[in-house]
Order: structure tokens, then C-alpha cells, then sequence
């Protein structure tokens, strides 16, 4: 039968892990990327992969069904996704956790008027942990629920550490701590605050003659990013940046301790460690991608959210298949 016909936008680490991901399924096919840049100046080892610029995808309205939006959440995604969902069936990562209700807004208003499918806030956390989160506590009410990241390098994090005056470049690590996990995993549902139950660690290239106080003091206030959290940051050269920290390894556990009856603990946890954060991501962008294909198909218009995707959507596999094999 007809494959799906994806497009990229923005080729950054969820770009290129996004070329990947679909060469790994059976019924989807990359169509182009489109980039801000110029295409010609990619650095792109893909010789059957096109790179458009962006201002032609409105070219594509026809070819594509589905825009996998890779771009950054600071600044890229809040203007991209309401701009394609005018025109393109959608799915996104958005990750500011604390604006979303507000970035949903203004994808829903788009993607509504021009009856079209934007799944935002794809991923894993927004993503698979936020099913998780739901599940556990529908199924155990009398409880308390955990995120724990890392270690792992933030993308969302470095991309904002990044966007800093005066940073040439940069990395943020997230750190859980380990007396907190084990308290939970327990049973014992202590209060913890996000502070203690992880650390951030950035690690950071000024660009010459900066004024380094100034960045630690920017990125410690960082509103929704830091504010909250007992950060550090380190001032390191390009050279151990390189050597040190070019890896995007990340993770983390949801953990709800509950009680049931009178006095059963039960512990529910869901977990990921992943060599690859963006390539990770965008694999869940791209099965994603097949549920916004579907949900357009009925006519399911308008800014969604996993909470709204039946997990049959997002497989390759039939109904009847899962009920038989997978139930
Ligand atoms: P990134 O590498 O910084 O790419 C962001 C954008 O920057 C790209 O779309 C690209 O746009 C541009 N860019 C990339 N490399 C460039 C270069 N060398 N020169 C100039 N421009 C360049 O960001 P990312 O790692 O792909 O992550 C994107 C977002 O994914 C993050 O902001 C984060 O919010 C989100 N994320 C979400 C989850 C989740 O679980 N929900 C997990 C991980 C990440 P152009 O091609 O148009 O220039």
C-alpha cells in the first residue's frame, strides 16, 4: 500500500536522527528537509535525502502528509508550529513544560482553521513519561508520582544555555539523585522537591573577552529552565567541550509508589537509558507521525497531545493484528 510521506523541518541533532528513524520503518518515506539555511550548505551525508529551503515548503502542501518539526523549543517552535500547522499535518516536541498550555492555544487555533492534525509535545518527556504519569496515578489514586531525569545531557537545556549572551557554546547535564530514587522506590512517597531530586551541571565556551559572571548569573535565573533548580556551571574551552562532551546520552525513571487496600504497597516505574536523546526523540516523532497521518484521515482536526493518540495509532500494525499477537 501507499507509504506516508514525511518531511523534515529543521536540520539540527533531531533532524538528522529523524532521517534516520523513518529509514527504520516499513511504511513511511522522507520526502525533503527544509532548512533556514541555505540547502546547499547542510552538512549532509544522505545523498538521496533533498534539502529545500523553507520558504518553499509551501510548495509540498500536496506531496507531504505529515511535517516532523524539529526545530529548537526556545525561539523555533512557538513561531513553526502554529506557521506549518497552517498547512501541514504536524508533530512536534515542544518541551517548555510551563508554556504549553499556552503553545497548545495557538497550534489548536491554526491547525483548526485549516483542518489540519498538529500532535505537539511529542517525545519522551513530554511524551512517553507524561502517558505514564497518567497511567499510574488513574490506576493508583492513593499515591504520590516521581520523575527522575539522567544523568543525561538536556537538549532543551543546552539549547537554551546556548541561546545565552555571550556563550560561544555549551552543554547541560541533568543528575538524579540517588538517596532520592531509593526512598521512592521504597514506598515511602517523601516529599521531595525538584532541587532535591536532581542537580544541573552546565558546561560552558564563553566567546572571548565575555563577561562569565554575568552568563552564570543569566542562566542560574533562567525562568522555567534553572530558576527552580541548585545549578552549577563550569567554564570550560571548545577543545574539552569536543573531547568531553559530544555525546547525547539521557534517561530517566517514573516512579509511583501507591496503596492499595488497607495496606499493599504497590510500585509501578517506567524507565529509559538511551545512548542517544535526539535519535530516541525523533523515532518517537516519527511513529507519531503515523497517528497524525490517521487522525487527519478521520477528520480529527485541530492541536492534539498523547493524551488524545490511542497507542493502536501510532503502530504499524492493524487492529485486528495487536488484538491477535500483541493483547
Ligand atoms: P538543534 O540541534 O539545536 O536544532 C535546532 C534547529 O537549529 C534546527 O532545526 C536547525 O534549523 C538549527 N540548526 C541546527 N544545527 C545548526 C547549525 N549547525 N547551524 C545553524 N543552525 C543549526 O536542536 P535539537 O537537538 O535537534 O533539539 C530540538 C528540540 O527538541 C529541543 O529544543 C528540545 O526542546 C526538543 N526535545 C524534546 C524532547 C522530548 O522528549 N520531548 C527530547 C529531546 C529534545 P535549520 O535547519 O532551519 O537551520
Amino acid at each position: 500500500s501507499k507509504k506516508i510521506k514525511l518531511g523534515i523541518v529543521g536540520y539540527g541533532n533531531l533532524g538528522k536522527g529523524a532521517v534516520k528513524a523513518i529509514k527504520e520503518t516499513r511504511d513511511m518515506e522522507l520526502v525533503a528537509i527544509f532548512t533556514r539555511r541555505d540547502p546547499k550548505d547542510l552538512d549532509m551525508n544522505e545523498p538521496n535525502v533533498k534539502a529545500v529551503h523553507i520558504s518553499d515548503a509551501v510548495d509540498y502542501k500536496d506531496k507531504i502528509d505529515v511535517m516532523l518539526l524539529c526545530g529548537g523549543s526556545a525561539t523555533d517552535l512557538p513561531e513553526q508550529t502554529p506557521h506549518f500547522a497552517s498547512m501541514f499535518n504536524t508533530v512536534d516536541s515542544y518541551d517548555t513544560h510551563a508554556k504549553i498550555p499556552e503553545f497548545y492555544q495557538s497550534v489548536h487555533e491554526a491547525a483548526s482553521k485549516n483542518n489540519t492534525t498538529a500532535i505537539i509535545s511529542v517525545g519522551w518527556d513530554p511524551g512517553l513519561f507524561s502517558i505514564n504519569r497518567v497511567m499510574a496515578e488513574s490506576v493508583l489514586p492513593n499515591g504520590e508520582t516521581y520523575t527522575f531525569w539522567g544523568k543525561g545531557l538536556s537538549q532543551g537545556h543546552s539549547d537554551a544555555v546556548r541561546r545565552v549572551e555571550g556563550v560561544k557554546n555549551g552543554v547541560q547535564y541533568t543528575i538524579p539523585a540517588e538517596d532520592a530514587i531509593e526512598k521512592v522506590r521504597s514506598g515511602q512517597n517523601p516529599e521531595l522537591t525538584t532541587a532535591e531530586k536532581h542537580r544541573r551541571v552546565c558546561y560552558i565556551v564563553p566567546e572571548e573577552g565575555a563577561d562569565k559572571a554575568e552568563i552564570e548569573n543569566t542562566i542560574k535565573t533562567m525562568p522555567n529552565y534553572f530558576a527552580d533548580y541548585d545549578t552549577e556551571v563550569n567554564f570550560i574551552t571548545e577543545e574539552e567541550l569536543n573531547r568531553d562532551h559530544s555525546k547525547a546520552p539521557h534517561g530517566g525513571f517514573v516512579i509511583r509508589g501507591g496503596n492499595t487496600g488497607e495496606d499493599n504497597k504497590q510500585i509501578y516505574e517506567f524507565s529509559l537509558k538511551l545512548d542517544s536523546n535526539p535519535e530516541f526523540t525523533s523515532s518517537v516523532l516519527v511513529a507519531y507521525a503515523r497517528a497524525a497521518y490517521r487522525l487527519s484521515n478521520e477528520k480529527q482536526f485541530g492541536a492534539k497531545t498523547v493524551y488524545d493518540v490511542a497507542p493502536g495509532h501510532i503502530s504499524e500494525r492493524s487492529a485486528e493484528e495487536l488484538r491477535r499477537d500483541y493483547l
